[in-house]
């Protein structure tokens, strides 16, 4: 598969983009976050692309040539690979916020359970937990960190519409998840990005961890 550029992309650029998520994506499959293909990364590339996982592949062994370019409509860009079938949930982040370079999105198990478990409620609700302060803006475990889980669908327009929701309530949104599905979360660069990932799985590790000890 061959991914050609427009002229305002150098290589360098896409492919400096690429091997950031494919180096992101090997970490967070060896920790077990990705399994079965599952699971999408891109990163900005520039005000009106990304590059992003092309669908199907293993997240643990991708290479440059498992990333492509879109347009922020979602539409490929220079290839005939296709992107992942979310790909609407990233182009969604990066129209929203001109200044957030990164999208994560896994399906640990952590994830997965906490979402199940939360989704009745429509929201998990952190408090307490001194790694709040990890994510962006939170500078004390006092705060409320508010993760909300809306229903899955297929259908990704309706994800995106739940999603527009919450926002347009004036609601601040770090990261949400999907009931019986796995985690979105985003930041302004990978590092920033990876840094909240990893905050809300050991978050919502200790919550769940915590309902178990309080039922026994
Ligand atoms: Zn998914």
């Amino acid at each position: 598969m061959s991914q050609t550029l427009p002229g305002t992309i150098p290589a360098s650029l896409f492919e400096a983009c690429a091997d950031s998520i494919a180096e992101t994506a090997r970490e967070l499959a060896a920790l077990g976050w990705t399994p079965a293909t599952s699971s999408n990364f891109s990163m900005r590339v520039d005000a009106d692309h990304a590059a992003i996982t092309v669908s199907g592949r293993h997240k643990g062994r991708l290479g440059r040539e498992d990333i492509m370019l879109i347009d922020l409509d979602g539409h490929a860009v220079g290839t005939d690979a296709r992107p992942s079938a979310e790909t609407a949930l990233h182009t969604q982040i990066y129209r929203r916020w001109p200044h957030m370079g990164a999208v994560l999105h896994t399906h640990s198990r952590t994830q997965s359970v906490a979402s199940r478990l939360f989704a009745s409620d429509g929201v998990i609700r952190l408090q307490g937990w001194e790694l709040q302060k990890a994510i962006t803006g939170y500078l004390t475990h006092e705060s409320t960190l508010e993760i909300p889980v809306f229903p899955n669908t297929q259908h990704m327009p309706d994800l995106v519409a739940q999603v527009d929701a919450w926002l347009d309530a004036g609601k601040p949104l770090h990261a949400y998840l999907i009931d019986g599905h796995g985690i979105y979360t985003w930041g302004r660069d990978m590092a920033e990005t990876q840094r909240h990932l990893e905050a809300l799985e050991f978050l919502l590790g200790c919550e769940l961890d915590l309902r178990k000890l309080r039922a026994s």
